[in-house]
């Protein structure tokens, strides 16, 4: 249950020197602006994560992810990389968390620029809608945390649950689809399908996918 890890109390009380040391030395932490810009919701394994490192060396990403050692292994796999590629992946972290409730612990108004949705819980049953980590509730606190003109990405190769996540981001007041130019030409959209361990399994089996990828307009009173 959620008691068996801790959440902190607010974005502030995000401890960065425990998840980038190399950019926040423990003394000097107050006097480093930097913030995370992407987060990965249910990185699982943390594939994504990886690409999306070296991709964006100067940015910092977090996986959210509610499986213990589905978490450690994350861990251990960016330390590994650390180790291995001297000056790579310092960017890159996780935290063991329910993203679901905790969102707004972690991330102030507008922090993110990128959010991450790759293949979700589908939780088919009606009555486990509620469940699914794409919901209108969510979107408001996704919302909250991506600054204007930020990104949700999604993606699924469950059908019912890649209409439910369209529709949701298509009904929301702050948020509006890519066009077809803006996909093409977003590497972090070529990822989406490849780079996690999920993704592959899907790809390898052949099956197809479902995708929305929507940004966070201005249209909201930004309260
Ligand atoms: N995104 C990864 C990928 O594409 O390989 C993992 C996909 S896996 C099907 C869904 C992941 O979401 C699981 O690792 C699960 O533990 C995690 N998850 C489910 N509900 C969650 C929640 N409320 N908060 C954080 N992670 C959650």
């Amino acid at each position: 249950s959620d008691s068996h890890f801790p959440v902190p109390i607010s974005p502030s009380h995000v401890d960065y020197s425990l998840h980038y040391p190399e950019y926040f030395p423990p003394s000097d932490q107050a006097n480093n602006p930097k913030k995370i810009q992407f987060a990965d919701i249910g990185c699982g394994f943390g594939g994504l994560l990886i690409s999306l490192s070296t991709l964006f060396p100067e940015t910092l990403m977090i996986g959210m992810e509610l499986r213990d050692k589905v978490t450690e292994y994350v861990k251990e796999r960016v330390l590994a990389l650390r180790a291995a590629n001297p000056g790579q992946y310092h960017n890159v972290s996780v935290v063991r968390t329910n993203s679901m409730k905790y969102i707004p612990n972690y991330f102030e108004k507008a922090q993110l620029t990128k959010m991450f949705f790759l293949f979700p819980d589908p939780h088919f049953k009606e009555k486990n809608h509620r469940r699914r980590v794409i919901s209108p509730h969510l979107l408001d606190e996704y919302a909250y945390a991506l600054e204007v003109g930020g990104i949700i990405y999604t993606i699924t190769d469950v059908e019912e649950l890649g209409d439910w996540m369209k529709s949701c981001l298509e009904n929301h007041p702050m948020f509006e689809a890519l066009t077809e130019e803006e996909l093409e030409g977003d590497p972090c959209v070529k990822l989406l399908g490849t780079a996690t361990e999920e993704g592959q399994k899907v790809a390898r089996n052949g099956g197809q996918t479902y995708r929305a990828v929507y940004r966070r307009t201005a249209l909201s009173d930004q309260t």
